[in-house]
């Protein structure tokens, strides 16, 4: 009894708090973090989720494809607000569209909306909004207001759905915050929940280990390795399941040829064997993400500064492929290096990092990457020799004999921070091609362009 009192975390803000102003004060906070527990829904509730997930995903690509056709053919800007106005008529006219909780549906649009944003604010990294494939992750978003959250007992809870009722979860971890919002979940082996959370954490000043600092090598052998000698690696995937992973993957590209061949729809089969891919797959995501997120939380306890070298990942792993006319060269193995790369997770890594320091008050340094597995760490001696093999380091000047990843992340410490790093909107143009511009500098440029060729 005293338990159920003291953990149940109601998802709506005004059952948190008792005085009216407090209310008020609540309503307007955002959620600052996000907590994610394992859903068990039954049968029925599972299958009406799942349908769900394809309304919005069709929802999402309609909205968008009703913007960009309103932004071509008018040059007008639509948002969330005036396509709630379209979804409540579609929701008249087609049951299936009705079945989706009407606040998921504006979610969906308001979630579109901060895509537009994203891609239009200069800091964002986010590319223009695209398409969900059916091959996504199917995923329901839901208000704070319209659910409700409770604790059962020490091990379960149970989230309030409209329309569903309660679905069961696993309380794995503390709320510790009040819920905002919630989206429902599927990765291909299991149903979550994420709830994002107001906990009110913020930076503290000073980290609890002033002056600390390690620097960290991503390699394709080692996934990290720190200045202090430390190499941590994991694999994520058995043999025995790469194996099978590349038998269903190939099962499933021949089914996928015949298909188009006869034009008939996806079979039951094919459908079953993408499932078991995606279930694959997103094993080996849940092992690669929690091993990161467990190295970047124990740098960021340990160290007040953690330096990065500053790589470009997506442009490190575009394909060598080339075009038809000019045919790029080692393709196979360029791209078996991204496929290393991308397995061990760079990208993942920095976002883990910078997520851990918000709490710890960690300072994430990013510092030029060149040269560093090539120069010595004792005498500064940089020649390509000196890396005799994959793993070992000898320095043909002064003889310092050091792992290659460990003497890489030992420059890496030492280097100065990079002068200007590149965010946003600069990162993004170097690798894009002009004809992925947002709409008002795409305009401007075309009419420059033509005012130029034509005198
Ligand atoms: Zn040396």
């Amino acid at each position: 009894m005293g338990v159920e009192q003291d953990c149940a975390v109601p998802a709506r803000a005004d059952w948190v708090v008792g005085s009216y102003e407090t209310k008020c004060i609540m309503w307007n906070v955002n959620a600052d973090t996000g907590r994610r527990y394992r859903l068990y829904p039954t049968e029925e509730q599972a299958q009406r989720l799942a349908s769900w997930g394809q309304t919005c995903r069709w929802l999402y690509n309609t909205a968008l494809e009703q913007r960009q056709f309103a932004w071509q053919q008018r040059k007008r800007t639509l948002g969330a607000t005036a396509q709630c106005v379209s979804l409540t008529e579609a929701r008249k006219e087609l049951d299936w569209v009705a079945d989706l909780p009407a606040q998921s549906g504006q979610q969906v649009l308001r979630h579109l909306d901060q895509a537009y944003r994203n891609w239009w604010d200069p800091q964002h990294p986010a590319g223009p909004p695209t398409r969900k494939r059916k091959s996504a992750r199917l995923s329901v978003p839901f208000p704070g207001q319209a659910i409700a959250v409770r604790r059962v007992n020490r091990r379960w809870g149970v989230v309030s759905l409209p329309k569903i009722g309660e679905v069961k979860f696993r309380w794995s971890r503390p709320l510790g915050g009040v819920v905002r919002n919630a989206v429902v979940s599927f990765d291909g082996v299991a149903w979550h929940v994420g709830f994002g959370v107001h906990a009110g954490v913020t930076a503290p000043e000073a980290h609890a280990r002033p002056g600390t600092v390690v620097g960290v090598d991503r390699g394709v052998k080692v996934a990290l390795a720190m200045s202090d000698g430390r190499m941590w690696n994991r694999t994520f995937s058995s043999p025995g399941q790469e194996r099978e992973l590349a038998r269903l993957k190939s099962a499933a590209g021949r089914q996928e040829t015949a298909r188009r061949n006869c034009g008939a729809k996806t079979s039951n089969r094919a459908q079953k064997i993408r499932a078991e891919i995606a279930r694959t797959e997103a094993k080996i995501r849940n092992r690669r993400r929690d091993f990161l997120a467990w190295a970047a939380n124990r740098l960021c306890i340990q160290h007040a500064t953690v330096k990065l070298e500053g790589l470009h990942v997506k442009a490190m792993t575009a394909t060598a492929k080339g075009t038809i006319a000019e045919p790029g060269i080692n393709v196979a193995a360029k791209a078996g290096l991204n496929r290393a790369i991308l397995d061990k997770g760079w990208g993942i890594f920095e976002a883990a990092l910078a997520n851990r320091a918000r709490t710890t008050g960690t300072r994430i340094v990013k510092v030029p990457a060149a040269y560093t597995s090539q120069r010595c760490s004792r005498c500064g001696h940089t020649d390509r020799n000196n890396r005799e093999s994959q793993a070992r380091f000898r320095c043909g000047s002064c003889g310092y004999q050091a792992n290659a990843d460990v003497n890489a992340a030992i420059n890496v410490r030492d280097a100065a921070e990079a002068p200007s790093p590149l965010t946003g909107r600069a990162v993004r143009d170097r690798s894009r091609k002009a004809s992925c511009r947002p709409p008002t500098q795409r305009r401007r440029r075309t009419a420059l362009e033509t005012g130029i060729s034509r005198p």
